[in-house]
Protein backbone atom coordinates (compact mmCIF):
# COMPACT_ATOMS: atom_id res chain seq x y z
CA UNK A 1 0.00 0.00 0.00
CA UNK A 2 1.58 3.19 -1.34
CA UNK A 3 0.87 6.66 0.96
CA UNK A 4 -0.30 4.81 3.64
CA UNK A 5 -0.21 6.03 7.54
CA UNK A 6 1.47 2.59 9.84
CA UNK A 7 0.07 2.51 12.99
CA UNK A 8 1.76 0.25 15.66
CA UNK A 9 -0.31 -1.59 17.97
CA UNK A 10 0.76 -4.27 20.65
CA UNK A 11 -2.11 -6.85 19.89
CA UNK A 12 -4.10 -6.73 17.06
CA UNK A 13 -7.06 -9.18 17.58
CA UNK A 14 -8.92 -10.60 15.25
CA UNK A 15 -12.68 -12.03 16.19
CA UNK A 16 -15.25 -10.86 18.15
CA UNK A 17 -16.90 -13.31 20.11
CA UNK A 18 -16.22 -13.81 24.06
CA UNK A 19 -12.27 -14.92 23.22
CA UNK A 20 -11.56 -11.88 21.42
CA UNK A 21 -13.59 -9.35 24.00
CA UNK A 22 -12.29 -10.89 27.44
CA UNK A 23 -8.58 -10.97 26.15
CA UNK A 24 -8.76 -7.85 24.82
CA UNK A 25 -10.08 -6.69 28.37
CA UNK A 26 -7.25 -8.39 29.91
CA UNK A 27 -4.45 -7.06 27.68
CA UNK A 28 -5.62 -3.48 27.68
CA UNK A 29 -5.96 -3.27 31.09
CA UNK A 30 -2.05 -4.32 31.23
CA UNK A 31 -1.02 -1.61 29.27
CA UNK A 32 -0.90 -3.38 25.79
CA UNK A 33 -2.67 -1.01 22.91
CA UNK A 34 -4.85 -3.32 21.17
CA UNK A 35 -6.86 -3.39 18.54
CA UNK A 36 -9.95 -5.67 17.81
CA UNK A 37 -11.09 -6.35 14.38
CA UNK A 38 -15.08 -8.72 13.65
CA UNK A 39 -16.18 -9.12 10.67
CA UNK A 40 -20.00 -9.62 12.35
CA UNK A 41 -22.03 -8.69 14.81
CA UNK A 42 -20.23 -8.78 18.36
CA UNK A 43 -20.79 -12.64 20.36
CA UNK A 44 -22.72 -13.43 16.69
CA UNK A 45 -20.80 -16.89 16.31
CA UNK A 46 -21.13 -19.48 19.24
CA UNK A 47 -20.84 -16.79 22.54
CA UNK A 48 -24.23 -15.40 22.55
CA UNK A 49 -25.41 -19.04 21.44
CA UNK A 50 -23.86 -20.09 24.47
CA UNK A 51 -26.25 -21.81 27.62
CA UNK A 52 -24.01 -19.21 29.96
CA UNK A 53 -22.77 -22.60 32.68
CA UNK A 54 -19.76 -21.72 33.76
CA UNK A 55 -18.68 -25.27 34.38
CA UNK A 56 -16.73 -25.94 37.05
CA UNK A 57 -15.79 -29.67 35.52
CA UNK A 58 -18.92 -31.77 37.50
CA UNK A 59 -20.31 -32.24 34.40
CA UNK A 60 -17.35 -34.14 33.19
CA UNK A 61 -16.49 -35.79 36.65
CA UNK A 62 -19.81 -37.73 36.61
CA UNK A 63 -18.23 -40.99 35.70
CA UNK A 64 -16.68 -40.91 39.52
CA UNK A 65 -13.32 -39.38 38.65
CA UNK A 66 -12.19 -36.11 38.42
CA UNK A 67 -10.68 -35.84 35.10
CA UNK A 68 -7.79 -33.75 33.53
CA UNK A 69 -10.94 -31.69 31.93
CA UNK A 70 -12.98 -30.90 34.80
CA UNK A 71 -9.42 -29.76 36.48
CA UNK A 72 -8.95 -26.96 34.45
CA UNK A 73 -12.39 -25.86 34.90
CA UNK A 74 -12.48 -25.80 38.60
CA UNK A 75 -11.23 -22.30 39.34
CA UNK A 76 -13.54 -20.89 36.73
CA UNK A 77 -16.58 -20.37 38.28
CA UNK A 78 -14.89 -18.01 40.77
CA UNK A 79 -13.08 -16.29 38.27
CA UNK A 80 -16.09 -15.52 36.80
CA UNK A 81 -18.32 -14.83 40.16
CA UNK A 82 -15.60 -11.97 40.85
CA UNK A 83 -15.78 -10.72 37.17
CA UNK A 84 -19.52 -10.02 38.18
CA UNK A 85 -18.94 -8.06 40.96
CA UNK A 86 -16.18 -6.13 39.25
CA UNK A 87 -13.36 -7.43 41.14
CA UNK A 88 -10.05 -8.00 38.63
CA UNK A 89 -8.91 -6.54 35.27
CA UNK A 90 -12.42 -8.03 34.09
CA UNK A 91 -15.66 -6.14 34.57
CA UNK A 92 -18.92 -7.91 33.90
CA UNK A 93 -20.57 -6.10 37.00
CA UNK A 94 -23.10 -4.46 33.86
CA UNK A 95 -24.09 -8.31 33.40
CA UNK A 96 -26.81 -10.59 35.05
CA UNK A 97 -25.97 -13.51 36.90
CA UNK A 98 -28.84 -15.78 35.98
CA UNK A 99 -28.10 -18.23 38.88
CA UNK A 100 -25.69 -18.78 41.37
CA UNK A 101 -25.76 -22.48 40.61
CA UNK A 102 -27.43 -25.52 38.76
CA UNK A 103 -29.42 -28.35 39.82
CA UNK A 104 -28.32 -32.27 38.88
CA UNK A 105 -31.17 -34.38 38.54
CA UNK A 106 -31.24 -37.74 37.67
CA UNK A 107 -33.82 -40.42 35.69
CA UNK A 108 -35.18 -42.77 38.71
CA UNK A 109 -32.73 -46.15 37.24
CA UNK A 110 -29.48 -44.17 37.61
CA UNK A 111 -29.88 -42.68 41.40
CA UNK A 112 -27.87 -44.98 43.18
CA UNK A 113 -25.20 -44.02 40.83
CA UNK A 114 -25.68 -40.41 41.36
CA UNK A 115 -26.00 -40.49 44.83
CA UNK A 116 -22.95 -42.25 45.71
CA UNK A 117 -21.19 -39.77 43.18
CA UNK A 118 -21.99 -36.96 45.06
CA UNK A 119 -21.43 -38.47 48.52
CA UNK A 120 -18.03 -38.54 47.56
CA UNK A 121 -14.90 -36.56 48.84
CA UNK A 122 -13.69 -35.92 45.66
CA UNK A 123 -16.22 -33.23 45.26
CA UNK A 124 -14.76 -30.43 48.03
CA UNK A 125 -17.88 -28.72 48.56
CA UNK A 126 -18.98 -28.32 45.11
CA UNK A 127 -22.18 -29.78 45.55
CA UNK A 128 -24.89 -30.87 48.19
CA UNK A 129 -28.16 -32.77 48.04
CA UNK A 130 -31.50 -30.36 48.23
CA UNK A 131 -33.59 -31.26 50.94
CA UNK A 132 -37.06 -32.13 49.87
CA UNK A 133 -38.90 -29.29 51.43
CA UNK A 134 -36.49 -27.03 49.67
CA UNK A 135 -37.17 -28.14 46.17
CA UNK A 136 -37.44 -25.06 43.99
CA UNK A 137 -41.07 -25.44 41.63
CA UNK A 138 -39.72 -26.77 38.63
CA UNK A 139 -39.02 -30.23 40.84
CA UNK A 140 -41.72 -29.87 43.43
CA UNK A 141 -44.17 -32.51 42.76
CA UNK A 142 -44.77 -36.07 44.26
CA UNK A 143 -44.29 -36.96 40.48
CA UNK A 144 -40.49 -35.75 40.57
CA UNK A 145 -38.84 -39.59 42.49
CA UNK A 146 -35.14 -38.90 41.70
CA UNK A 147 -32.82 -37.29 43.55
CA UNK A 148 -31.85 -33.43 43.58
CA UNK A 149 -28.43 -32.17 44.07
CA UNK A 150 -27.14 -28.47 44.18
CA UNK A 151 -24.04 -27.74 42.11
CA UNK A 152 -22.09 -24.83 42.68
CA UNK A 153 -21.71 -23.84 38.79
CA UNK A 154 -23.06 -20.63 37.87
CA UNK A 155 -25.02 -19.10 35.28
CA UNK A 156 -24.48 -16.11 33.10
CA UNK A 157 -26.22 -14.37 30.48
CA UNK A 158 -24.10 -14.41 27.55
CA UNK A 159 -25.81 -11.25 26.28
CA UNK A 160 -24.95 -9.51 29.14
CA UNK A 161 -21.93 -10.77 29.43
CA UNK A 162 -20.79 -9.87 25.39
CA UNK A 163 -22.38 -6.54 26.15
CA UNK A 164 -20.18 -5.42 29.34
CA UNK A 165 -16.78 -6.95 27.38
CA UNK A 166 -17.88 -4.56 24.54
CA UNK A 167 -18.16 -1.81 26.28
CA UNK A 168 -14.60 -2.29 28.00
CA UNK A 169 -12.65 -2.00 24.62
CA UNK A 170 -15.43 -0.06 22.63
CA UNK A 171 -12.57 2.56 21.36
CA UNK A 172 -10.63 0.07 20.25
CA UNK A 173 -12.97 -1.84 18.36
CA UNK A 174 -13.64 -1.87 14.67
CA UNK A 175 -16.17 -3.81 12.26
CA UNK A 176 -14.30 -5.11 9.11
CA UNK A 177 -15.11 -6.33 5.96
CA UNK A 178 -12.20 -8.82 4.07
CA UNK A 179 -13.58 -8.50 0.63
CA UNK A 180 -14.21 -4.88 1.06
CA UNK A 181 -11.61 -2.81 3.24
CA UNK A 182 -9.54 -5.29 5.02
CA UNK A 183 -6.36 -7.56 3.70
CA UNK A 184 -4.03 -9.70 5.46
CA UNK A 185 -0.67 -8.70 4.33
CA UNK A 186 1.33 -12.19 4.71
CA UNK A 187 5.01 -12.92 5.02
CA UNK A 188 6.63 -16.35 5.47
CA UNK A 189 3.81 -17.53 7.06
CA UNK A 190 3.58 -14.51 9.59
CA UNK A 191 1.11 -11.39 9.27
CA UNK A 192 2.82 -8.80 8.39
CA UNK A 193 0.31 -6.25 8.34
CA UNK A 194 -3.18 -5.79 8.30
CA UNK A 195 -3.97 -2.97 5.30
CA UNK A 196 -6.80 -1.14 5.92
CA UNK A 197 -8.71 1.00 3.46
CA UNK A 198 -10.52 4.11 6.22
CA UNK A 199 -13.92 5.22 5.77
CA UNK A 200 -12.70 8.38 4.17
CA UNK A 201 -10.90 5.83 1.54
CA UNK A 202 -7.21 6.87 3.04
CA UNK A 203 -4.97 3.64 3.59
CA UNK A 204 -3.24 2.75 6.82
CA UNK A 205 -1.01 -0.42 7.33
CA UNK A 206 -1.58 -1.72 10.78
CA UNK A 207 1.39 -3.66 12.14
CA UNK A 208 1.56 -5.00 15.44
CA UNK A 209 3.70 -6.66 17.89
CA UNK A 210 1.06 -10.16 17.80
CA UNK A 211 -1.65 -10.93 15.80
CA UNK A 212 -4.08 -12.85 17.51
CA UNK A 213 -6.66 -15.08 15.68
CA UNK A 214 -9.67 -15.74 18.13
CA UNK A 215 -12.29 -15.79 15.36
CA UNK A 216 -14.10 -19.38 16.22
CA UNK A 217 -15.15 -21.15 13.12
CA UNK A 218 -13.74 -18.40 11.42
CA UNK A 219 -10.23 -18.90 12.32
CA UNK A 220 -9.87 -21.86 9.57
CA UNK A 221 -10.49 -19.50 6.91
CA UNK A 222 -7.71 -17.22 8.70
CA UNK A 223 -4.76 -20.03 8.89
CA UNK A 224 -5.48 -20.62 5.56
CA UNK A 225 -4.63 -17.16 4.57
CA UNK A 226 -1.86 -17.13 6.44
CA UNK A 227 -0.56 -20.29 5.04
CA UNK A 228 -0.72 -21.75 8.95
CA UNK A 229 -1.44 -25.58 8.38
CA UNK A 230 -0.87 -26.29 11.54
CA UNK A 231 -2.49 -26.49 14.64
CA UNK A 232 -6.22 -27.10 12.70
CA UNK A 233 -9.58 -26.71 13.72
CA UNK A 234 -12.65 -28.85 14.58
CA UNK A 235 -16.38 -28.60 14.41
CA UNK A 236 -18.63 -30.28 16.49
CA UNK A 237 -22.26 -29.32 15.60
CA UNK A 238 -25.23 -28.69 18.11
CA UNK A 239 -28.81 -28.31 17.23
CA UNK A 240 -30.55 -26.80 20.40
CA UNK A 241 -34.09 -26.73 21.70
CA UNK A 242 -36.08 -23.52 22.62
CA UNK A 243 -39.36 -23.69 24.69
CA UNK A 244 -41.35 -20.22 24.82
CA UNK A 245 -43.65 -20.33 27.38
CA UNK A 246 -44.98 -17.23 29.68
CA UNK A 247 -44.06 -18.14 33.41
CA UNK A 248 -41.63 -21.15 32.74
CA UNK A 249 -40.35 -21.53 36.32
CA UNK A 250 -36.47 -21.06 36.59
CA UNK A 251 -34.80 -24.46 34.77
CA UNK A 252 -31.08 -24.12 35.14
CA UNK A 253 -29.64 -28.30 35.33
CA UNK A 254 -28.18 -31.07 33.87
CA UNK A 255 -30.22 -34.23 34.10
CA UNK A 256 -28.16 -37.28 34.75
CA UNK A 257 -29.02 -40.40 32.78
CA UNK A 258 -27.39 -43.65 31.62
CA UNK A 259 -24.70 -42.56 29.05
CA UNK A 260 -21.53 -40.35 29.30
CA UNK A 261 -23.35 -37.58 28.53
CA UNK A 262 -26.47 -35.95 30.24
CA UNK A 263 -29.85 -36.36 28.11
CA UNK A 264 -30.25 -32.51 28.65
CA UNK A 265 -29.04 -29.42 29.90
CA UNK A 266 -31.32 -26.86 31.05
CA UNK A 267 -31.37 -22.68 31.28
CA UNK A 268 -33.51 -20.29 31.29
CA UNK A 269 -33.52 -16.52 29.64
CA UNK A 270 -35.80 -13.88 29.52
CA UNK A 271 -36.50 -12.32 25.84
CA UNK A 272 -36.39 -8.98 24.64
CA UNK A 273 -40.26 -8.90 24.51
CA UNK A 274 -40.69 -10.37 28.43
CA UNK A 275 -41.52 -14.14 27.64
CA UNK A 276 -39.35 -16.51 29.23
CA UNK A 277 -37.44 -19.33 27.46
CA UNK A 278 -36.12 -22.49 28.57
CA UNK A 279 -33.23 -22.98 26.03
CA UNK A 280 -31.77 -26.77 26.17
CA UNK A 281 -28.63 -28.58 25.02
CA UNK A 282 -27.53 -31.86 26.36
CA UNK A 283 -27.34 -35.28 24.75
CA UNK A 284 -30.78 -34.69 22.85
CA UNK A 285 -28.51 -31.44 20.59
CA UNK A 286 -25.68 -33.91 20.03
CA UNK A 287 -25.45 -36.49 17.13
CA UNK A 288 -28.45 -37.80 16.76
CA UNK A 289 -30.37 -34.43 17.28
CA UNK A 290 -27.53 -32.88 14.58
CA UNK A 291 -29.43 -35.48 12.00
CA UNK A 292 -33.20 -34.40 12.79
CA UNK A 293 -34.74 -31.68 10.97
CA UNK A 294 -35.96 -29.21 12.83
CA UNK A 295 -39.78 -30.74 12.86
CA UNK A 296 -38.31 -34.13 14.07
CA UNK A 297 -35.77 -32.23 17.03
CA UNK A 298 -38.71 -30.29 18.18
CA UNK A 299 -41.46 -33.88 18.63
CA UNK A 300 -38.00 -35.25 20.00
CA UNK A 301 -37.81 -32.75 22.74
CA UNK A 302 -41.31 -32.91 23.16
CA UNK A 303 -40.97 -36.73 23.66
CA UNK A 304 -37.95 -35.99 26.02
CA UNK A 305 -40.37 -33.78 28.36
CA UNK A 306 -43.16 -36.06 28.10
CA UNK A 307 -41.20 -38.53 29.96
CA UNK A 308 -38.78 -37.18 31.89
CA UNK A 309 -40.83 -34.48 33.50
CA UNK A 310 -44.64 -35.29 32.70
CA UNK A 311 -46.04 -32.93 35.42
CA UNK A 312 -44.21 -29.85 33.53
CA UNK A 313 -47.52 -28.73 31.36
CA UNK A 314 -45.98 -27.00 27.88
CA UNK A 315 -49.36 -26.95 26.37
CA UNK A 316 -49.24 -23.34 25.53
CA UNK A 317 -45.23 -23.70 24.39
CA UNK A 318 -43.70 -22.49 21.14
CA UNK A 319 -40.87 -24.47 19.84
CA UNK A 320 -38.09 -23.94 18.37
CA UNK A 321 -34.33 -24.72 17.24
CA UNK A 322 -30.91 -23.69 16.61
CA UNK A 323 -28.07 -25.03 14.65
CA UNK A 324 -24.52 -24.18 14.95
CA UNK A 325 -21.11 -25.15 15.56
CA UNK A 326 -18.98 -25.12 18.29
CA UNK A 327 -15.36 -24.53 16.78
CA UNK A 328 -11.94 -25.73 18.51
CA UNK A 329 -8.50 -27.26 17.63
CA UNK A 330 -8.57 -30.70 16.24
CA UNK A 331 -8.43 -33.46 18.61
CA UNK A 332 -8.40 -36.24 16.14
CA UNK A 333 -10.75 -37.84 18.41
CA UNK A 334 -13.90 -36.32 17.96
CA UNK A 335 -14.04 -35.15 21.06
CA UNK A 336 -14.08 -31.77 23.27
CA UNK A 337 -10.27 -30.84 23.88
CA UNK A 338 -9.53 -30.54 27.79
CA UNK A 339 -8.82 -26.60 28.02
CA UNK A 340 -8.97 -23.55 26.99
CA UNK A 341 -6.19 -23.68 23.50
CA UNK A 342 -3.58 -21.10 22.48
CA UNK A 343 -0.91 -21.75 19.72
CA UNK A 344 2.19 -19.69 19.10
CA UNK A 345 3.11 -19.68 15.37
CA UNK A 346 5.88 -16.68 14.79
CA UNK A 347 4.03 -13.45 15.91
CA UNK A 348 0.63 -15.28 15.31
CA UNK A 349 -1.75 -16.52 18.01
CA UNK A 350 -4.06 -19.39 17.51
CA UNK A 351 -6.69 -19.29 20.01
CA UNK A 352 -9.91 -21.36 20.80
CA UNK A 353 -11.63 -21.18 24.51
CA UNK A 354 -13.24 -24.30 24.11
CA UNK A 355 -15.83 -23.20 26.25
CA UNK A 356 -17.48 -19.72 27.28
CA UNK A 357 -16.05 -20.56 31.05
CA UNK A 358 -12.36 -21.27 29.99
CA UNK A 359 -12.16 -17.27 28.47
CA UNK A 360 -10.25 -16.20 32.01
CA UNK A 361 -8.07 -18.94 31.73
CA UNK A 362 -7.29 -18.20 27.68
CA UNK A 363 -6.66 -14.67 28.61
CA UNK A 364 -4.29 -15.44 31.16
CA UNK A 365 -2.46 -17.84 28.61
CA UNK A 366 -2.54 -15.05 25.92
CA UNK A 367 -1.01 -12.09 28.47
CA UNK A 368 2.08 -14.53 28.97
CA UNK A 369 2.36 -15.17 25.39
CA UNK A 370 2.54 -11.55 24.20
CA UNK A 371 4.36 -10.39 27.33
CA UNK A 372 3.55 -7.06 28.19
CA UNK A 373 2.87 -3.63 26.84
CA UNK A 374 5.84 -2.30 24.28
CA UNK A 375 3.91 0.54 22.70
CA UNK A 376 1.26 1.33 24.85
CA UNK A 377 -1.70 4.13 24.08
CA UNK A 378 -4.78 3.90 21.83
CA UNK A 379 -5.33 3.35 18.61
CA UNK A 380 -7.82 5.68 16.39
CA UNK A 381 -8.98 4.10 12.73
CA UNK A 382 -11.91 5.53 11.15
CA UNK A 383 -13.88 2.20 10.41
CA UNK A 384 -17.46 1.59 11.53
CA UNK A 385 -18.62 0.37 15.07
CA UNK A 386 -19.78 -3.31 15.39
CA UNK A 387 -23.21 -4.23 16.24
CA UNK A 388 -23.97 -6.64 19.50
CA UNK A 389 -25.61 -9.88 17.83
CA UNK A 390 -28.62 -11.43 18.60
CA UNK A 391 -29.36 -14.77 21.25
CA UNK A 392 -30.56 -17.87 19.44
CA UNK A 393 -33.96 -17.01 21.13
CA UNK A 394 -34.80 -13.73 19.82
CA UNK A 395 -33.81 -15.05 16.23
CA UNK A 396 -36.53 -17.50 16.71
C1 LIG B 1 -25.18 -24.02 21.61
C2 LIG B 1 -23.92 -23.80 22.41
C3 LIG B 1 -24.00 -23.78 23.79
C4 LIG B 1 -22.84 -23.56 24.54
N1 LIG B 1 -22.96 -23.50 25.89
C5 LIG B 1 -21.87 -23.26 26.64
C6 LIG B 1 -21.98 -23.12 28.06
O1 LIG B 1 -23.06 -23.19 28.64
N2 LIG B 1 -20.84 -22.90 28.76
C7 LIG B 1 -19.62 -22.81 28.17
O2 LIG B 1 -18.64 -22.63 28.87
N3 LIG B 1 -19.48 -22.90 26.81
C8 LIG B 1 -20.57 -23.12 26.05
N4 LIG B 1 -20.47 -23.19 24.69
C9 LIG B 1 -19.14 -23.00 24.06
C10 LIG B 1 -18.86 -21.51 23.92
O3 LIG B 1 -19.98 -20.84 23.42
C11 LIG B 1 -17.67 -21.29 22.99
O4 LIG B 1 -16.56 -22.06 23.41
C12 LIG B 1 -17.22 -19.84 22.97
O5 LIG B 1 -18.33 -18.95 22.87
C13 LIG B 1 -16.29 -19.60 21.80
O6 LIG B 1 -15.96 -18.25 21.76
P1 LIG B 1 -15.09 -17.64 20.58
O7 LIG B 1 -14.91 -16.21 20.90
O8 LIG B 1 -13.89 -18.48 20.33
O9 LIG B 1 -15.96 -17.84 19.26
P2 LIG B 1 -17.31 -17.14 18.74
O10 LIG B 1 -18.23 -16.83 19.84
O11 LIG B 1 -17.81 -18.04 17.67
O12 LIG B 1 -16.82 -15.76 18.14
C14 LIG B 1 -16.12 -15.65 16.97
C15 LIG B 1 -16.34 -14.24 16.47
O13 LIG B 1 -15.26 -13.86 15.66
C16 LIG B 1 -15.69 -12.97 14.66
N5 LIG B 1 -15.21 -13.51 13.38
C17 LIG B 1 -15.47 -14.71 12.81
N6 LIG B 1 -14.78 -14.85 11.67
C18 LIG B 1 -14.05 -13.72 11.51
C19 LIG B 1 -13.14 -13.27 10.54
N7 LIG B 1 -12.80 -14.02 9.47
N8 LIG B 1 -12.59 -12.05 10.69
C20 LIG B 1 -12.90 -11.26 11.75
N9 LIG B 1 -13.75 -11.66 12.71
C21 LIG B 1 -14.32 -12.87 12.60
C22 LIG B 1 -17.19 -12.85 14.78
O14 LIG B 1 -17.49 -11.67 15.51
C23 LIG B 1 -17.59 -14.04 15.61
O15 LIG B 1 -18.70 -13.73 16.43
C24 LIG B 1 -21.60 -23.41 23.91
C25 LIG B 1 -21.52 -23.42 22.50
C26 LIG B 1 -22.66 -23.60 21.76
C27 LIG B 1 -22.56 -23.59 20.26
Amino acid sequence: MSNSRTITADTVIIGGGVAALWTANVLKQSGQSIVVLTNSPLGAGQSLAAQGVIHGGLKYAVGGKLTESSEALAGMPGRWLDAIKGIGPVDLSGASLLSDHQLMWSLPNVVSQVVSFFGSKALRGRSGGVPRDQYPEVFDTDAYQGKLFRIEEPVVDPVGVIRELARGVEKDTWQIDWDRNARLDVKDGEIAAVEITEESGKPVRLEAGHFLLAAGSGNSQLLKTVGISRPEMQLRPLHQLIIRQRNLPPFYSVCVGTGPKPPLVSTTHIDSKGRTVWYIGGDIAEQNGVARSEAEQIEAGKELFARLMPWIDLSEAEWFTWRGDRAEPLTGTGDRPSGAFCERVGNVLVAWPTKLALAPDLADQLLRETGGSRVGGTVSLDLPKPELGKAPWELA
